[in-house]
């Protein structure tokens, strides 16, 4: 096996192996631009290296031989004290990780090159030292495990001993006696000295890249971002460029278009006199990259070209690392950038424009989950809010909350269910956990292209950042002479950068206002709405599934239809068994007799009726599944604790309560150990006298009704939890001869159907497809049930381990578990098709709004999904994206 590629020798193509930093770094050297020569070592050697724990046969080999070539194209031998070759080792997975991972600069000082490197750069003396000062603190922190702050102490110490603030204005001097200083600081860690064998540094500093795949932070990163845990870590080896040569030299980063709204421009900071990774850290305030220009136009005319042409050829945003050296540009890293939702909708939609892409493509470059955040409410701002202070819009939404100013306060007050927004200077990895437990992120430093603004706009989290009046203490922050102290309420806007104080109201997003109808896109000056209404129009000429949705009101109808519902897929009748009606509903379960019942039954009649005349009206022409009742009835009977106590208590002060004896008797009679399993769905209507046939009625009455308007209804009843066709055909015959005598020559034709959610009724769906005209896959219960699992009980129970042991890489409640559950889903839709020939099928579980689910949706075959209103424009693009 091949475990090493000299940037010569690879394409953007083989991430999985190069991981995606090598990988361009290799197209980027292809394409001819300025890169540092170097190579890559593979994925696979990591992977192997993780497996055994140690060294990796023949690796050794192959970093000699690449050394070698490298050395020789240099002219430079690698730490060599006369003309020292220095590298950088550098992590690089297939999908980004910023920050997660680990890189080390300047691998090959020590105590004899350092006065190499210094002659090399023309006797300078201080770049040399702070080089040499870089490169211990790095490999301490990385390779060794020294903790961070000790060597930030030691800098600090010197700045103060000096009285500086920035460590610039620290000498040669002051750089070597802080050498001196981290050595200590080494030794007191590590038990032994600093290696000044340049090789071993270099092996040690590889080893190091591997095992920071399997970091904690990486570790949670991953699991957040659902990247599979087995990949690894691509290391990168890259003779090193310098930014810190003086004020000629410097190093930024830029996006070829604005990454928060996809406008084009000059996007980027720039430090001068400044190494790696000074501008990600927000350690000095950076210059907008546009000044570059003025600084040193020729590498800022070079940048800009090598920027169009990285447009050019990757057909898309972007974003950059670059460093220059006495006024010579080289490449450091090129990706297609990361966005927020709304630049991911209006580069798409420019890119069809310019002709670079198009719209089928466009499609594929947005994701449901990107119009999900785009859904997000947004401040209202006419009830004038307190301005505390503006910093970089870095990820937008509205978010607001409790200040609190570590990752561990943040997790601690989030889990007690309040609201936070987690303030920091700047962030780093370790805050990963306070900031997935945040509402909100704001920090006093750095730009879009810190920590920070990174990592919350790939969790599509509400960032602020660089708001840079702002003094961050410990436990409070000033903006001049207001303090605002930890657990005041504070609200950050993440696309204008604004800071209020207090709970401001939010208000629906431009997005949704145009899903219902309030926004006309043609007019609307604003192009993300103009971009969204192009792409989803899009997805709906291409999509083949329909998209439905779940609704149990004629309002839920309503704004679901607008935004974009083709039909109800899942209209639940239990809910309308609640509030005054639940009384009817004692009064059914209590009946002693037929005729009691009936009269319990002849009341909720006409309610129904209304319930359904009114979804019905509402989703005029369109079909309309509805499914008889499902839940267990003793679920709208008080909680037996609460009836027991009250009983008791009357019957200690001497008082009769008969009637609440008797419904406690009737909650006795009704427990069920696992209710679930239990009487409900088809069993109730099988046991239950008249139950079923009263809805039947009003469904057929209610369609009537409109057909008698003039209106088109497309009833189809939906028969729950069968198991077994007989239990189908049972209630079909009863409900067939009920719909036959309402419907008369009305030219209403209703439908009757089945849900799919019993393992046996998926495998005998052959059978059961000869009483059903339609199947609906209730994935919630089929998944229940295929697993095993208690769906209320198990996310809190055991769940989170059986991620961390990647049993599985998600909740099989929220995306469809294609292998197990999946497997149901296709036998019973190859069967029921067979059997029936036009059977209609869909899905109604949660899964209808998931975008995996979707996708794995389409390809078994299924003519419709449904989910709840607000998730039916996601399902809509996703459906499209799975047909382009
Ligand atoms: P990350 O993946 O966290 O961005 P990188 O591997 O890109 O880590 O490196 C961290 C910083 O060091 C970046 O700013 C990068 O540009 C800089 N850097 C990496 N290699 C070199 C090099 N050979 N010469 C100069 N700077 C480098
Ligand atoms: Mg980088
Ligand atoms: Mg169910």
């Amino acid at each position: 096996m091949k475990f090493v590629y000299d940037f010569a020798e690879g394409n953007k193509d083989l991430k999985d192996l190069l991981g995606g930093k090598g990988a361009n770094l290799a197209e980027m050297t292809n394409l001819g631009l300025p890169v540092p020569p170097g190579f890559t070592i593979t994925t696979q050697a990591c992977q192997q290296y993780l497996r055994n724990g140690t060294h990796v046969d023949g690796l050794g080999a192959e970093i000699d031989e690449h050394l070698a070539a490298l050395e020789s194209k240099m002219g430079r031998r690698l730490g060599d004290p006369a003309d020292p070759l220095l590298v950088s080792v550098r992590s690089g997975a297939k999908f980004s990780m910023p920050g997660m991972m680990e890189t080390v600069l300047n691998v090959g000082l020590n105590d004899a090159s350092v006065d190499g490197l210094s002659r090399q750069a023309g006797g300078n003396d201080r770049f040399a030292w702070d080089s040499y000062r870089r490169l211990i603190q790095m490999f301490g922190k990385t390779v060794c495990e020294v903790p961070g702050h000790e060597f930030e102490d030691a800098l600090h110490d010197a700045k103060v001993a000096k009285g500086v603030k920035d460590d610039v204005q620290l000498d040669a001097d002051d750089l070597r006696a802080l050498v001196t200083a981290y050595k200590k600081v080494f030794v007191k860690h590590t038990g032994h000295e600093f290696p000044q064998d340049p090789r071993e540094q270099l092996d040690l500093a590889v080893e190091a890249v591997f095992r920071s795949w399997n970091a904690d932070r990486a570790v949670l990163y991953r699991r957040q971002e659902r990247i599979p845990a087995d990949l690894g870590t691509a290391v990168n080896v890259v003779a090193m460029v310098f930014g810190n040569l003086g004020a000629d030299s410097g190093t930024g980063v830029a996006f070829t278009r604005d990454p928060a709204s996809g406008e084009q421009g000059v996007y980027g900071d720039y430090l001068s006199n400044a190494q790696g990774e000074d501008v990600v850290a927000g350690i000095r305030n950076t210059l907008p990259l546009a000044d570059l220009e003025r600084l040193d136009k020729r590498s800022y005319d070079e940048l800009m070209q090598i920027m169009a042409t990285l447009e050019g050829h990757y057909r898309d945003l972007c974003d950059i690392e670059f460093t220059i050296e006495r006024g010579k540009l080289w490449m450091l890293q090129t990706r297609v950038g990361k966005r927020t939702a709304a630049a991911a909708f209006t580069i798409a939609a420019q890119l069809v424009d310019e002709g670079v892409i198009d719209l089928d493509e466009a499609l594929t470059r947005v994701t449901g989950g990107q119009l999900a955040q785009l859904m997000f409410p947004r401040f209202d701002l006419s009830s004038s809010p307190d301005s505390l202070t503006r910093g970089v819009g870095a990820s937008p939404g509205a978010a607001f909350g409790q200040v609190v100013f570590t990752s561990a306060r943040a997790v601690e007050v989030a889990a007690s269910g309040t609201p936070v927004i987690l303030v920091r200077r700047e962030t780093n990895p370790d805050d990963l956990p306070g900031m997935i437990a945040a509402n909100g992120i704001l920090t006093s430093r750095g730009g879009k292209t810190s920590h920070a603004a990174v990592v919350a706009r790939g969790m599509g989290k509400t960032c602020v950042c660089g708001a840079d009046e702002m003094e961050v203490g410990r436990d409070s922050f000033t903006i001049g002479s207001h303090t605002v102290r930890e657990g005041e309420t504070i609200s950050i806007d993440g696309t204008t950068g604004r800071v209020y104080l207090g709970e401001v109201a939010v208000r629906p997003s431009e997005v949704v206002q145009y899903f219902e109808g309030d926004l006309d896109p043609s007019q609307a000056n604003d192009p993300l709405v103009a971009a969204v209404h192009r792409i989803i129009t899009h997805a709906d000429d291409q999509r083949r599934l329909k998209v439905r949705t779940n609704a149990d009101t004629g309002l839920d109808a309503a704004r679901a239809r607008r935004f974009g519902a083709q039909g109800i897929g899942l209209c639940r009748t239990e809910h309308m068994f609640l509030g005054d009606r639940r009384e009817l509903v004692e009064r059914l379960i209590l009946a002693r007799s037929e005729a009691e019942r009936n009269e319990a039954l002849a009341a909720l009649q006409p309610l129904q009726r209304a319930d359904f005349l009114d979804i019905f009206r509402e989703m005029n022409g369109l079909p309309v599944t509805i499914r008889l009742i499902d839940p267990p009835l003793h679920e709208f009977l008080p909680s037996l604790e609460e009836l027991a106590v009250k009983v008791a208590v009357a019957h200690e002060h001497g008082q009769s309560v008969e009637h609440d004896e008797q419904l406690l008797a009737a909650v006795r009679r009704m427990h069920e150990q696992n209710p679930m399993l239990g009487l409900r769905g088809v069993r109730l209507g099988l046991v239950i006298p008249g139950l079923f046939a009263m809805q039947v009625r009003a469904i057929a009455e209610a369609a009537v009704a409109l057909a008698a308007e003039g209106g088109k209804p497309r009833p189809e009843i939906m028969v729950p939890l069968v198991g077994a066709v007989q239990e189908l055909e049972t209630v079909r015959a009863e409900a067939e001869k009920i719909i036959d005598a309402i419907v008369g020559d009305s030219g209403v034709e209703v439908l009757i159907g089945t849900m799919i959610e019993v393992p046996r009724a998926a495998l005998t769906a052959g059978q059961i497809a000869e009483a059903a005209e339609f199947f609906s896959f209730g994935t919630n219960d089929l998944t229940q049930m295929a697993w095993g699992f208690s769906r209320d009980d198990v996310e809190g129970a055991f769940f989170w381990r059986y991620l961390e042991l990647g049993i599985f890489g998600i909740s099989p409640f929220e995306s469809i578990d294609a292998d197990g559950v999946g497997r149901l889903v296709r036998i019973a839709t190859e069967e029921g098709r067979a059997a029936r020939p036009g059977l209609k099928l869909g899905v109604c579980g949660e899964h209808g709004g998931d975008p995996d689910s979707v996708h794995f949706f389409h390809e078994v075959g299924l003519d419709y999904v449904s989910c709840s209103p607000f998730r039916v424009p996601i399902a809509r693009i996703e459906a499209g994206r799975a047909a382009v």
